[in-house]
């Protein structure tokens, strides 16, 4: 290992035909000082110490791809992101394996999504493999950064941005797209707890014709307040309605929902349905796909708040947890809306809720045979 910042190397890596991936040799933390922050590494405080960078400029395309040292960015203050906010992102994480390797899970799904998010932006898309192989190289260069603790991942967090010094409003002619890695410590550290949540009446996440289908930077700014009322009327997380009719539950926070009727074996799920005002969630996928296994029932269709409130008071509906990549499966208790609270089962969480969770860890860490191809080893 070596100190200087001078050498770099092309590696056998390629980010777009003709432009191979170039490793810098990057600066690392001693292992000392990386081990203190793998114990308690919480969620997106760390950082790995590389990241990956590429360029796209109109007329030349995709270029000067590298891993380079993790370190603040120089964008000029006309930056067309910093303004219209051209800005798209993607999450998922590496696992560490039993068998001391390292895989991703399902990254071809987040970068497809990727490619969805850039064209619905008028951005130029990340060609797939590209974005597979950025991934690929910044776990790689930092693999002793994936935590081995239980529960502990490495997230990773790819994004494009418009950095065109221009104030006009056009789509920009230069971007630039990054992969951050940080270490994340177990979602539930004390064991799983449901969250409570209100329902917005006040604002919408997202509207048809809108952005509410892909990962845009501006969507998240726009969602902060109403999860601020959330927390201001005691509740964990905020949970969205259709934004016509105010009647139809879409998602929790930037988790999807689903929702359990009956019990045992004949339980049945029911997911909101992808209207192109939620965001299709590779867990939600993955799950509809291990439920169905299990011989559960999954219905995507729309959900109205009366069905959940009447289905919760008359006992049909048993369970209800929102999932995505951070958290895998986060129960739902408690529901607070100005046309009354109620409270789903008996406020822990789910049999079923429990049973897939397990099953979607299980195979993520590497716990049990990958049968459907979902892990991308990283070698
Ligand atoms: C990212 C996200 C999800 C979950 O997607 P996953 O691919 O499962 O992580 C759900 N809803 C919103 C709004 C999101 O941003």
């Amino acid at each position: 290992m070596t100190d200087t910042l001078a050498d770099s190397r092309t590696s056998s890596r390629t980010f777009v035909e003709g432009v191979p991936v170039v490793v810098e040799d990057v600066r690392r933390r001693p292992a000392a000082e990386r081990q203190a922050v793998l114990a308690d590494p919480g969620f997106g405080r760390h950082f790995t110490d590389s990241m990956f960078l590429a360029r796209y400029r109109a007329g030349e395309g995709w270029v000067d791809a590298r891993l380079t040292a993790y370190a603040p960015l120089q964008l000029d203050p006309s930056a067309a992101a910093l303004h219209y906010a051209q800005s798209i992102f993607e999450g998922l994480k590496a696992y560490a394996q039993p068998d001391g390797s390292v895989a991703t899970f399902r990254p071809e799904a987040n970068a497809a999504r990727f490619v969805r998010g850039a064209k619905r932006l008028a951005m130029p898309p990340v060609p797939e493999p590209g974005f597979l192989a950025a991934v690929d190289a910044l776990v790689d260069a930092d693999r002793d950064w994936v935590p081995t603790g239980p529960d502990q991942t490495l997230y990773l967090r790819p994004y494009q941005m418009a950095v065109e010094p221009f104030l006009g409003v056009r789509p920009a002619n230069e971007y630039l797209f990054l992969v951050i890695a940080s270490p994340a410590g177990a979602y539930f550290p004390r064991g799983v707890q449901p969250v409570s949540v209100y329902l917005s009446e006040d604002y919408i996440r997202a509207a048809p014709g809108g952005t509410g289908e892909v990962k845009c930077a501006g969507n998240y700014a726009a969602s902060l307040l109403a999860q601020e009322q959330a927390i201001a009327a005691g509740c964990d997380q905020v949970v969205w309605l259709d934004a016509v009719e105010k009647r139809y539950v879409e998602e929790m926070g930037g988790m999807n929902l689903f929702f359990v009727l009956g019990s045992g074996a004949d339980a049945e799920l029911v997911t909101p349905e992808l209207t192109g005002t939620l965001l299709p969630g590779i867990t939600r996928d993955s799950l509809i796909t291990l439920a169905r296994e299990r011989g559960h029932r999954v219905t995507e269709r729309r959900f109205s708040v009366e069905e959940w409130r009447e289905g919760v008071a008359d006992g049909s509906v048993t369970e209800t947890f929102a999932c995505g990549t951070a958290a895998v499966i986060t129960p739902v208790g408690e529901v607070k809306a100005r046309t009354g609270d109620f409270t789903v089962g008996d406020g822990t969480p789910g049999p079923l809720t429990m049973q897939l969770r397990e099953a979607l860890l299980d195979i993520q860490h590497g716990r049990v045979a990958d049968t459907h191809g979902w892990l991308h080893r990283i070698g």
